[in-house]
């Protein structure tokens, strides 16, 4: 199998611009994408080149379960499964760091995965008066997918990096999140990106867009 966002998503710039919230000083960018796609990396450039508050829902579970709270009780045998946590605690939780950062600037990475956080994401961010600018969907193909992924297992150990799971996160990625893309894509926010290359290769076709959004 191959193409993975193919289907969904064609066509890579939009006419609406990625100029969204430049008026207020908001910037609202939505990083999707399979697992192993890139995600985690190409967020911590974008924050940094753009100036961005990085939110990424993986990093932030993956604190909680650290610290042993009581969400990351909750959350850590979900994550080892491979399945989602329940979409109320996410929310809550993305709620709390969107509400402080003001202006809203910031680089989602692995939110939102489902459609009941995609329509609470729109109403946090219609309150908070930040439309989203842009969502950067990052395309790999899926054996290329699992290599990296298994790679990362070696090299970082996280838990939820083995064949099982990364198999259920694909399958929910393909069933619950992918179909968010048509949603954006509807809206005219969608831009898919070849996730393949270096990665300052993906980071520069990453900029162009949001670059080229900034000139219209
Ligand atoms: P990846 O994209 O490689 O699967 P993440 O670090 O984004 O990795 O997510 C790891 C796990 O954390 C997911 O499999 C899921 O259990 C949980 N998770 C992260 N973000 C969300 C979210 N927005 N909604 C529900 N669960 C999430």
């Amino acid at each position: 199998m191959s193409g993975y966002d193919q289907a969904a998503v064609s066509g890579g710039t939009t006419d609406t611009g990625v100029l969204g919230g430049a008026a207020s000083g908001t910037k609202v960018v939505l990083l999707m994408g399979p697992p192993g796609a890139g995600k985690g990396t190409q967020a911590s450039r974008l924050a940094e080149t753009h100036d961005l508050l990085k939110l990424s829902t993986g990093d932030m579970l993956r604190s909680h379960v650290k610290q042993g709270s009581e969400l990351g009780l909750r959350a850590k045998s979900l994550m080892d499964e491979g399945v989602l946590v329940p979409d109320d605690l996410i929310i809550a939780m993305v709620r709390g760091e969107l509400e402080s950062s003001t202006p809203v600037r910031v680089l989602l990475d692995g939110f939102p995965r489902t459609t009941a956080q995609a329509e609470a994401l729109d109403v946090l961010l219609s309150e908070l008066g930040a439309p989203i600018d842009a969502v950067v969907v990052l395309s790999v193909d899926s054996e290329e997918l699992v290599r990296r992924l298994l790679g990362r297992a070696k090299a970082e150990g996280r838990s939820d990096d083995n064949e099982d799971t990364i198999r259920t996160r694909m399958q929910v990625y393909q069933e619950q999140t992918r179909p968010l893309l048509d949603y954006y894509k509807a809206a005219g926010k969608l831009h898919r990106v070849d996730g393949v290359g270096s990665e300052a290769e993906v980071s520069e076709r990453i900029n162009a867009i949001l670059e080229a959004g900034r000139k219209s």
